[in-house]
């Protein structure tokens, strides 16, 4: 893949740098996307496990779901795009990684600026008490019930029909308000409000880049679109900022 030109001289000039990621991201750490095939699971549509009522009507098949996304979370490793992405963290004056992922693995992998607008599949908190249950908490407790007061845990993620958490949106607004460029990576970036934040970057200015395997609603507004795996193209990408800009900052 050739970098063009266009998109060379803002890798060497920009300041600010926001990376907006979806499932596509991790599918290549073998998770699967929603679109993509999960064996037993396949045959539930993720609509009609992924919501307040969902839970409450069937409490045990939607924790089991998220126990099943859990362990293949946990079986699997940032791959070589989320290394990328650390990686990039080095060479600009802001950073941030935006994502719709709730897998951890921009965390695992290194990040350290990120918005997690859909929550952590790591977490999770009782309905009646609050009390926390962060990831081998929630194994130890061996149920879906709170060994405090008996109220139902739920994963804390953003389900359908909630709100996005109030902070982590914030941040990822105010990023895009004043980003140079946006990297949208492994998303179709349709989903609402998350889509938004491409249209906020363009309105001030700033030039969006598009990296997935396929076209999307969102290819024909990118000002660039790298089609490839993230992996590969992200891989790229790094190098290329490396060439142009030299070592990396904390190496000087
Ligand atoms: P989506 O609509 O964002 O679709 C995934 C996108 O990734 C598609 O556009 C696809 O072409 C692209 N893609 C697939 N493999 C790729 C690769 N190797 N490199 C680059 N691009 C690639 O996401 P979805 O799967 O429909 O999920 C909907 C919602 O559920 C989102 O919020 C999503 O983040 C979440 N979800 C999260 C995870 C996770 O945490 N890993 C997994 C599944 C779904
Ligand atoms: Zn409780």
């Amino acid at each position: 893949m050739t970098i063009p030109e266009g998109l060379q001289r803002i890798l060497a000039t920009a300041n600010d740098v926001v990376v907006l990621t979806g499932a596509g991201i991790s599918a290549e750490s073998g998770i699967p996307t929603f679109r993509g095939e999960d064996g037993l699971w396949s045959k539930l549509k993720p609509e009609e496990l992924a919501s307040f009522d969902a839970f409450l009507s069937n409490p045990e098949l939607v924790s089991e779901w998220y126990q099943h996304r859990r362990h293949i979370t946990r079986e699997s490793k940032p791959n070589a795009a989320h290394t990328a992405l650390v990686e990039m963290e080095k060479y600009f004056r802001r950073f941030t990684v935006v994502t719709q992922n709730v897998d951890n693995l921009h965390r695992r992998a290194g990040s350290k600026n990120i918005a997690e607008l859909h929550g952590n599949i790591e977490r999770n908190y009782c309905l009646g008490c609050r009390k926390r249950y962060d990831g081998a908490d929630f194994d130890a407790n061996g149920s879906f019930r709170c060994s405090k007061c008996g109220g139902l845990i739920r994963p804390d993620i953003v389900w359908f029909g909630e709100m996005l958490p109030a902070d982590q949106w914030d941040v990822a607004e105010t990023a895009a308000a004043t980003a140079d460029v946006m990297f949208v990576v492994g998303t179709s970036a349709v989903v609402y409000p998350a889509a938004e934040l491409p249209v906020t970057v363009r309105r001030s200015g700033g030039k969006i880049v598009e990296v997935n395997i396929e076209e999307t609603p969102l290819t024909g507004f990118a000002d660039f679109s790298l089609q490839g795996s993230a992996s590969n193209v992200l891989s790229e990408i790094i190098d290329k900022i490396k060439e142009l800009r030299g070592v990396a900052k904390d190496t000087e």
